[in-house]
């Protein structure tokens, strides 16, 4: 079972040594309680027992040496609450995270549990960042988020920066946003790694391109409707061939970064036969507060882009699972513009 308690100026005392401890001080720290830390070296036996009668919380980090039991005795008879923490290594090593669609709450468990042991996280723009002060206390935090055709740190410089921390024996969380194999250049990272000698782990994440369609009420697939879906990026717009593998294999078109080169996929698409009364959807800022998802047409998707005046961050989905969407009743669907405040993937409510 697991007790959530306030920590905010009680008085907590942690015992182990300094490098073992330095994250669990770090977290208890952040938390702003009343932290003394003892050390195995620095223990003056007589002052044991005023220090554990003083604490609200005895914290030991790792098998109790003989400080920790003779501290866990004296707990035990004062009847003090304790925790056992896992110590930090010295091992340094990178976690790539896939940090899911922007929101805190579709971060997986292991994602969380990476946040909270991470000494240092790098994180990107499309990754949840609005808690990430309390998802990892006390660690640096790094926002080295590229947007659409601006990459303020270069991969290469990220990469870098990653090796470094990690060969200093840090543990390095690199938070991205959905799941860093999708377009994320989680592959490169991990290459990047490893080439160094550096121990890699990765955490998946759940993909925009899957769930921001998810968002606004579209299964990618479903049956009777469409059974494969094709996930594309739009940042560099297919060939002419490619245009006409999509259009000749049906089902459901997903395309990440897609918003910039709008038209020319539509033209691209059309060129090979795509009909123009293709349902269309086009989710924009999934997740967030400000989510708009617009359901139209092929025909009429480059114009609605143009007249809503559509950005990115942006999932387009074309086929017809799009009219699988749940629409309020009296909604027309195809060429018609609805927007939805969605909450974790939950249609909540229309705006007009
Ligand atoms: N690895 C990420 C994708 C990175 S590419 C993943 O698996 O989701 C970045 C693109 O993802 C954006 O241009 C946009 O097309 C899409 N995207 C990511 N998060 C989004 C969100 N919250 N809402 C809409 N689109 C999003």
């Amino acid at each position: 079972m697991q007790v959530d308690v306030e920590v905010r100026g009680r008085s907590v005392l942690v015992v182990g040594e300094q490098r073992a401890a330095r994250r669990v001080l770090r977290r208890f720290r952040a938390a702003e309680a009343a932290v003394t830390h003892l050390e195995p070296g620095d223990a003056e036996h007589a002052r044991l027992p005023a220090l554990v009668g003083a604490a609200q919380l005895v914290v030991l980090v790792g098998r109790p040496d003989l400080l920790g039991r003779q501290v866990l005795g004296l707990a035990t008879r004062m009847r003090r609450m304790v925790v056992q923490e896992v110590p930090a290594t010295d091992a340094g090593g990178v976690t790539l995270v896939g940090g899911g669609p922007g929101r805190t709450s579709l971060l997986t468990v292991a994602a969380v549990a990476a946040l909270r042991e991470a000494d240092v996280v790098f994180y990107d723009r499309l990754a949840p960042t609005d808690q990430l002060t309390q998802l990892a206390p006390g660690a640096e935090l790094y926002d080295v988020g590229k947007s659409p055709y601006r990459h303020p740190v270069t991969q290469r410089a990220i990469e870098e920066l990653m090796v470094v921390r990690a060969r200093a024996g840090d543990q390095v969380v690199r938070l991205k946003g959905g799941d860093p194999f999708v377009f994320g250049r989680g592959g490169e990272e991990v290459q990047a790694c490893l080439e160094a000698g550096i121990g890699v782990r990765v955490v998946p994440g759940i993909s925009s391109a899957l769930a921001v369609p998810a968002s606004a009420g579209i299964p990618v697939t479903h049956r009777g409707v469409s059974r494969c879906f094709t996930v594309m990026s739009g940042h560099v717009p297919p060939s002419q061939d490619e245009y006409q593998a999509l259009t000749d294999l049906g089902g459901t078109l997903v395309i990440l970064m897609g918003v910039a080169n709008l038209e020319q996929i539509v033209a691209g698409l059309g060129r090979a036969g795509m009909t123009a009364d293709r349902p269309a959807a086009v989710i924009e800022r999934g997740f967030s507060d400000s989510q708009r998802s617009t359901f139209t047409t092929l025909g009429e998707l480059a114009a609605d882009a143009r007249r809503l005046d559509i950005g990115s961050p942006a999932v387009i989905v074309i086929g017809d699972v799009v009219t699988v969407a749940r629409i309020d009743p009296g909604t027309e669907l195809l060429g018609s513009i609805a927007a939805w405040s969605v909450l974790d993937g939950v249609i909540a409510e229309r705006h007009p």
